[in-house]
């Protein structure tokens, strides 16, 4: 199995591979990407993941208000 490194282009762009990814996708720059250290590595990861949990909390937190409104509503017209 190959070691895969893990590299950053200067557009903050990750990309995992064994070797130096040669252009960017993300902003089509050749020969930006440069080796994120392995102490660095836990750290960038960790902020790549939580980017994108952030980014599917945004999509459900719409949703889920919407359902906390309705069942306060309901509650409020509930008599003990
Ligand atoms: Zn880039």
């Amino acid at each position: 199995m190959n070691e895969e490194f893990v590299w950053q282009c200067s557009c903050g762009n990750i990309a995992h591979k064994d070797i130096m990814p040669e252009d960017c996708p993300a902003c089509f720059s050749v020969g930006e990407f440069a080796k994120i250290p392995e102490d660095q590595l836990a750290e960038k990861t960790d902020e790549e993941i939580l980017r994108r949990k952030k980014l599917k909390q945004a999509g459900t937190k719409a949703v889920s208000r919407k359902i906390v409104k309705s069942n306060s509503k309901q509650a409020g017209r509930r008599k003990k």
